[in-house]
C-alpha cells in the first residue's frame, strides 16, 4: 500500500466507526465499528482497532494522517484543522454546543494521538461547511444581545456529507457544482436539509445544535420552545431530564417507540399505530422543508436523497415528494424502486427538478480534507 492513506475515525458515544481509505480512488483497505464502547472505554476500542489494522496488513507507515469526524467546530473552526493542544482543548470546550457528540471524538483524538504519535491528527467539522451561511438563515430572532453573548447562531451539521453529495450530484448530471441549485437530505439516524446554491449552501435544517430541524431517529427536530417552557414550568422537568427528552425519547423513538428506520416500516406494516403516526409526521416534515428549501432557492435543478434512509426507502422518497408536480418534481416509481447502491436519477424524464438518490460518503470527504489541510 503506497503511503497516502487515511485513518478515518468516527467516534460517537456508542460506537467507534473506523475506516482506511485512499483519498485519491476511495478504495477502502479496511473498515470496521466497534460497538458498545460507552462500557470498554476508548482505550479498549482503539485496542481492537489496531488490531484490526494488523490483521489488514496497515501499519502507521502506510498512512499519512487521521482524520477525526468532530460535529461541531463552532465559529472557531470554519475548515478542517491540524489537532495540537490548543485546538484539543477548543474542541473540547465545544462540548457547550454538541454534549453528546464532541466529548468522544475528544476522547478519540486523545487516545489516537497516543496510539499514532508519529502521525499527524486532523478534526474535521460537521459545522464547517457552514461557516459563511447568509446571515438570513444563520441568525436567530431572539434579543440581539442576548444572541451576541453566547455567540448563539445556526451553524448546521452533516456539512461533509451535504458538500459531497451536492457535487456529486453535479457530477452525476454532468456540471460543475457552481452550475446548480440543489436541495440535498441527509436521512440518517440524524437528519438534515441543506439548500445549496451554485455550490454554497443558503440555508441547512441543524442549528445552534443537532436538535433543529427534520424528524429524527431520536430528537423531535423543529418544537414550539413554548412546548418546552411547559415542561419545566408545568410537567416537572429539568434541565437534564429535558436534555434526556430531546437527544434519545423523541423524534421516532418518542412517537413509535423505535427509533430504528426498518423496525419503523416493519411496524408501519404490520398495522401498528403509533408508527404509521411516527412515518406520517416524519414524511410531513420532510415535505415541509423541501417545499420551504424550493422557496428559498427560488426552484432547484436537482434535489438529492442520501444516508441509511434516503438511500434504501423509496417509500419515504415518494410519500414525501408525492404530488408536487405544479413544483416541478415527479418521481417515476419503477426508477425510484429498483434496487441500486450507485448514484441514480428517480425523476421522470418530465420532471424539471432531477431527483437522485446519491450515497453518501462521509470517510472519502473526510480523507480528502486530512490531506488538503496537510498539504
Ligand atoms: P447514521 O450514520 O446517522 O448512524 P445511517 O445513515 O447509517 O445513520 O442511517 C441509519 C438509518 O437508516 C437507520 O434508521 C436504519 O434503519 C436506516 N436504514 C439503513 N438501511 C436501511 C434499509 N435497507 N431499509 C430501511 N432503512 C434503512
Amino acid at each position: 500500500m503506497p503511503r497516502q492513506s487515511v485513518l478515518v475515525l468516527n467516534a460517537g458515544s456508542s460506537s467507534l466507526k473506523y475506516q482506511v481509505v485512499d483519498p485519491l480512488d476511495g478504495l477502502v483497505s479496511t473498515a470496521g465499528n466497534v460497538e458498545r464502547i460507552a462500557e470498554s472505554g476508548m482505550n479498549a476500542a482503539l485496542t481492537q482497532l489496531t488490531g484490526a489494522l494488523d490483521s489488514a496488513g496497515v501499519t502507521s507507515s502506510d498512512l499519512v494522517g487521521v482524520g477525526h469526524r468532530v460535529v461541531h467546530g463552532g465559529a472557531r473552526f470554519t475548515a478542517a484543522a491540524v489537532v495540537d493542544d490548543a485546538v484539543l482543548a477548543e474542541v473540547e470546550e465545544l462540548a457547550r454546543l454538541a454534549p453528546l457528540h464532541n466529548p468522544p471524538a475528544v476522547d478519540g483524538i486523545r487516545h489516537a494521538r497516543a496510539e499514532f504519535p508519529d502521525l499527524p491528527q486532523v478534526a474535521v467539522f460537521d459545522t464547517a461547511w457552514f461557516a459563511d451561511l447568509p446571515i438570513a438563515s444563520a441568525t436567530y430572532a431572539l434579543d440581539a444581545e442576548v444572541v451576541a453573548r453566547g455567540g448563539l447562531r445556526r451553524f448546521g451539521m452533516h456539512g461533509t456529507s451535504h458538500a459531497y453529495v451536492a457535487a456529486e450530484a453535479a457530477r452525476f448530471l454532468g456540471l460543475a457544482p457552481t452550475e446548480l441549485d440543489v436541495v440535498t437530505l441527509h436521512l440518517g439516524n440524524g437528519a438534515s436539509a441543506a439548500a445549496v446554491s451554485r455550490g454554497r449552501p443558503v440555508d441547512t435544517s441543524m442549528g445552534l445544535t443537532p436538535l433543529e430541524g427534520l424528524v429524527m431517529g431520536t430528537r423531535a427536530g423543529d418544537i414550539d420552545p413554548g412546548v418546552l417552557l411547559h415542561l419545566l414550568r408545568h410537567d416537572g422537568f429539568d434541565l437534564d431530564k429535558l436534555e434526556d427528552l430531546l437527544h434519545h425519547r423523541s423524534g421516532l423513538q418518542g412517537l413509535a417507540g423505535l427509533h430504528d428506520f426498518r423496525d419503523l416500516l416493519n411496524a408501519v406494516d404490520s398495522g401498528d399505530e403509533r408508527a404509521g403516526t411516527a412515518y406520517a409526521v416524519y414524511c410531513h416534515r420532510l415535505r415541509k422543508y423541501v417545499g420551504a428549501y424550493l422557496a428559498v432557492l427560488g426552484g432547484a435543478d436537482a434535489m438529492v436523497f442520501t444516508a441509511g434512509v434516503g438511500e434504501n426507502v423509496p417509500r419515504v422518497r415518494e410519500d414525501a415528494l408525492r404530488g408536487l408536480g405544479a413544483l416541478g418534481i415527479e418521481i417515476a416509481p419503477e426508477l425510484n424502486r429498483a434496487a441500486s447502491s450507485i448514484a441514480r436519477r428517480i425523476s421522470s424524464d418530465g420532471s424539471r427538478v432531477a431527483v437522485l438518490v446519491v450515497p453518501t460518503n462521509e470517510e472519502l470527504a473526510i480523507a480528502r480534507q486530512v490531506v488538503d489541510v496537510l498539504r
